[in-house]
């Protein structure tokens, strides 16, 4: 009877002794370090092209706005205003002729 205990205890001992080689020789299991990295942001989003978003206003509205998704010259539709922080800006809307796409600009003038 108590070797059969024995028995039991030394196999599972054995076991987990070749598991550690194992992942020791082959790195089976994911090591603390790969653990908290993975847990830790990512890559951040590109940042927006110049003037279309508040953060990347422009200074004065480009001479000519293409449409964002057939590049194609759009005409002014409309603006508005707005404060973002302590900037005031000028969101100007362009609408494209051929794809009816609506493109917007910001601008601090
Ligand atoms: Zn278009």
């Amino acid at each position: 009877m108590i070797w059969t205990v024995v028995g039991t205890v030394g196999v599972v001992g054995l076991v987990i002794a070749a598991g550690i080689l194992v992942d020791r020789r082959f790195g089976v299991l994911p090591r603390a370090r790969e653990l908290r990295d993975a847990g830790k942001p990512g890559l951040k989003l590109p940042p927006h092209a110049p003037g279309e978003a508040a953060e990347t206003a422009l200074a004065a509205p480009p001479r000519i706005v293409r449409c964002h998704a057939c590049r194609r010259p759009t005409q002014l539709q409309g603006e508005d205003r707005a404060t973002y922080g302590a900037r005031e800006l000028v969101i100007q809307r362009y609408r494209c002729p051929r794809c009816d796409a609506i493109t917007t600009v910001y601008c601090t003038s």
